[in-house]
């Protein structure tokens, strides 16, 4: 047994290449009382079979910009710690099979400009100059991207362990953890083989073992592995040995020059899960038993695009088994459940070109106690308890491998795994018409069909054949009245006779406001970021109702948690499974709601921004006056054992008003028009309410400070560099999405953070942030400026607005 410290300040849990990663930067950053430990031997998990490829574009800018690191650090590695890595910038050609691929390409071509990327746009023969074994037959077009390239796996991971073990880093191979130790909500500890190592923070970078490290710790970590497939060619003669990585998304196939050979890699639509009771404990430097069958179809595609194949005889058949994410995110942070106890895991095997980036940020996020900037997308929060259940992994997974090369089609929904939450008014929506979308497991009605049309979505970068349907909701909400099942929204009670003390802290806007009130707030960090962005409605002196989006609840909660001080007498409970929650919304919204209750309900007995407990049929229902949409309307929140009867109430009641149900695309475009912002997309924890234009919610006198206040106040002195804009396109035949480069006279000066085509204005509306080459970014200066948005390589010209374009007062909300 080997020697091992009693102590260290990070233990990392396994020695693949993002343990390795995780220890350079932390040796980087002069953290070097750092513990690497390795079951077996470095890379013998899923790094050392890798096929090595190394591209930055990835569907969101930070990703990118993760990925963009790693290749920076990957081309100085083997300079500075003088171990080989094999890492080539040879570039990378991916090709469109379809305008719709192409469409997808260039609006990535689009998205990589706004982040410094170099990136061409090709025609099919272009393509084949720059990868001549390439038939051109069905192609439209392609894009290159000179600073892609690929790398030695095994090499790569022992360059940064060198690098690690120079900063200090102590490695230590065939020594496997056995259990994490936790006291007082902490992690304090490992067990190992060879005895217990106390510890200040620990890592799991287990790989395809991290869901059972988790496990024992109680922690979810929800991924699984799948069987992965490449093979290897004989060689080819005259093959070029600069070829750049071949990406064909159409045929889930890319192509690798390897040692004179071609490596031929898959991204199956139908994958083939792995190790769902556990992965075998002897698991090292091993690979899964070929299956030509599964995999011969692709062949097939793959000799069909590069014909050489067809007789260049295949050389090995290689199976290695890579695990993936519900949402093929991979999972990074400090888990919500224990503090100190970080993960970096699950890389839907994008691993190797995402480890840099991953590792570095991660250093960070230990060091600092925040991620270095938002991180969202990949952040282990957005996890929702449930997701660990073993069944609900391996059915997704079927379908998370392939998604790497699939259409990634906006409003793009999850088919496997679905059905697992519901709200209880699920089935009256689905026999209404409902076409759901998931969101962390839960269905939501996005769109309803009309009858005699199947709700299903026909996907196209366009408008999508609910396009007509979901403008119709959109218009009842605004002309009449609309009904939205909103149940899957997080809901908190915060209570106890410090609950506003606490609250008061957290809360950027003032929350000591009598009972009934309904307060839009933020939650800071301490540099000002938005943490969450919530409504709180005091229900009694010594109680709180906290609601915040789907998507946030485990994030939130932790959030709020975590911000009691030890011995404060508050105490905070998830309450979402308790309430149901209906919006009704619209002009018509107060005189339906008047024909079932007998509460008064116009603006004198019954304001703005406040709530009430009120009588609705045979319920007793909390109805806050508040509103996502931009019309007068009321949020119900509802036991859940009530909903049903509520529902039937109001839908019958509806009648004469011209009610409709409406989803969460037509919210979405109603919301827009508003430009109200959402968190995860126009705000995040890097942006201030100052930058997104929400400083009416800051209560800058409040008795008592708040969490980023100073922050706040220095950026107030100092003149804000980015600020929030409303955007909408001069011309409604192309669809903005998100993450489409801004450009103010002929200068890139922003991207669009959120998107959508807003029904009234009758026009593409998005929302994004611009700045001014670090100059403050004045009324005037955006007022000055001629806009264009670029969608898929084209610009557009688009109008700018520091207000919103729908109602910009506010009028109808407080009618
Ligand atoms: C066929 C194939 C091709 C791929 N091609 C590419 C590619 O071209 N580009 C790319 O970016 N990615 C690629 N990937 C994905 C990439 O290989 C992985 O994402 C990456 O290697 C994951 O690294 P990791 O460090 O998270 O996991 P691993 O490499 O699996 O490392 C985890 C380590 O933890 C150790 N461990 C587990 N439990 C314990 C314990 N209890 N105590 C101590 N140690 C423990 C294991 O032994 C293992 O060494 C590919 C994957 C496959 C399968």
């Amino acid at each position: 047994m080997p020697d091992i410290p009693s102590h260290a300040s990070v233990v990392i849990i396994g020695g693949g290449i993002v343990g390795c990663s995780l220890a350079y930067h932390l040796a980087k950053r002069g953290c070097a009382d750092v513990l690497l430990l390795e079951r077996r031997k470095l890379t013998c998990g899923t790094t050392w079979h890798a096929a090595g490829l190394v591209g930055q574009l990835r569907a969101t800018q930070n990703l990118t910009r993760l990925a963009q690191y790693t290749t920076q650090l990957y081309e100085g590695l083997e300079r500075e710690t003088g171990q080989a890595t094999g890492f080539r910038q040879v570039g990378s050609v991916a090709v469109a099979a379809s305008e719709a691929r192409f469409e997808e390409l260039k609006r990535g071509a689009s998205m990589a400009r706004c982040f410094g990327l170099e990136v061409q746009v090709l025609s099919p023969g272009a393509a084949r100059e720059r990868w001549p074994l390439l038939s051109t037959d069905g192609l439209v077009g392609a894009v290159f991207l000179p600073k892609d390239g690929r790398t030695n796996p095994v090499d790569t991971t022992q360059a940064l362990a060198r690098g690690a073990r120079r900063g200090g880093v102590r490695i230590i191979e065939d020594l496997k953890v056995t259990g994490i130790h936790k006291s007082n909500g902490r992690v304090s500890g490992v067990a190992t083989d060879a005895g217990d190592v106390r510890a200040d923070i620990v890592v799991n970078c287990a790989g395809m073992w991290a869901r059972e490290v988790g496990e024992w710790a109680d922690v979810s970590v929800p991924l699984h592995a799948a069987e992965h497939f490449y093979i290897v060619t004989q060689p080819i003669a005259g093959l070029p040995s600069e070829l750049p990585i071949l990406r064909d998304a159409d045929a889930c196939s890319y192509f690798k020059e390897d040692t004179g050979k071609l490596l031929v890699g898959w991204f199956e639509p139908r994958a083939k899960p792995w190790g769902t009771d556990g992965i075998p404990e002897s698991f090292a430097f091993d690979q899964l038993p070929a299956d030509v069958n599964h995999i011969e179809p692709l062949i097939a595609q793959a000799m069909q695009r590069v014909p050489v194949l067809e007789s260049a005889g295949v050389q090995v058949f290689f199976n290695g088994p890579e695990s993936f994410t519900p949402d093929d995110r991979y999972l990074l942070g400090e888990v919500p459940e224990l503090r100190g106890l970080y993960v970096a895991a699950g890389f839907n095997s994008i691993g190797i070109q995402s480890a840099g980036g991953a590792g570095k940020v991660l250093a960070d996020w230990i060091l600092d106690g925040h991620p270095p900037f938002d991180l969202w997308d990949v952040d282990i929060r957005r996890c929702a308890p449930f997701q660990r259940n073993t069944r609900y992994l391996r059915d997704r997974t079927v379908e998370s491998l392939g998604l790497l090369y699939a259409m990634h089609w906006p409003f793009r929904q999850a088919e496997t795994a679905r059905g697992v939450r519901k709200s209880p008014l699920h089935d009256r929506l689905a026999s209404a018409g409902a076409c759901f979308g998931e969101v962390a497991g839960y269905e939501r009605a996005n769109w309803f069909a009309p009858t005699g049309v199947e709700p299903r979505y026909e996907y196209s970068y366009g408008r999508q054949n609910w396009f007509e349907y979901s403008a119709a909701e959109h218009r009842a909400v605004r002309e009449r009245v609309g009904l939205f099942d909103q149940s899957s929204f997080g809901k908190f009670v915060l209570r106890g006779p410090d609950a506003a003390a606490v609250l008061g802290r957290m809360c950027a806007n003032e929350v000591d406001v009598p009972p009934g009130k309904v307060v839009y707030t933020q939650w800071l960090n301490e540099r000002g970021g938005i943490e969450a962005d919530l409504t709180v409605t005091r229900e009694a002196v010594d109680s709180y109702l906290i609601v915040t989006s789907c998507a946030t609840q485990a994030r939130d909660f932790h959030w709020l948690a975590r911000s009691i001080p030890q011995g404060a007498r508050a105490v905070a409970l998830d309450v979402s499974s308790a309430y149901a929650v209906l919006g009704l919304m619209g002009p018509c919204s107060r005189d339906l709601l008047a024909t079932l209750t007998d509460g008064g309900l116009d603006s004198a007995a019954f304001p703005f921004a406040t709530s009430q407990l009120i009588d609705v049929g045979y319920a007793r229902v909390r109805a806050s006056r508040i509103t996502y949409v931009g019309e007068l309307g009321y949020e119900l929140y509802i036991p859940t054992e009530f909903v049903q009867s509520v529902y039937d109430e109001i839908v019958a009641a509806g009648k004469p008003f011209g009610l409709r149900l409406a989803g969460y695309h037509a919210l979405n475009s109603l919301r827009m028009e508003k430009a109200y912002r959402h968190w995860g997309h126009d705000i995040s924890d890097e942006d201030s309410p100052l930058e997104a234009g929400l400083q009416f919610a800051v209560a800058w006198s409040k008795a008592g400070s708040f969490v980023g206040r100073d922050a706040l106040e220095r950026q107030r002195v100092a003149g804000l560099r980015r600020r929030l804009v409303a955007l909408a396109l001069e011309r409604d035949d192309r669809m903005l999405y998100h993450n489409e480069p801004i450009w103010r006279n002929g200068e890139l000066v922003g991207r669009v953070s959120s998107a959508m085509f807003g029904h009234t204005l009758g026009a593409p509306l998005g929302l994004g942030y611009l700045s001014n080459r670090g100059e403050p970014v004045t009324p005037e200066w955006i007022g000055a400026g001629r806009y264009e948005i670029e969608v898929a390589d084209e610009r557009i010209p688009a109008r700018v607005s520091l207000r919103p374009f729908y109602d910009p007062a506010s009028e109808r909300v407080k009618q």
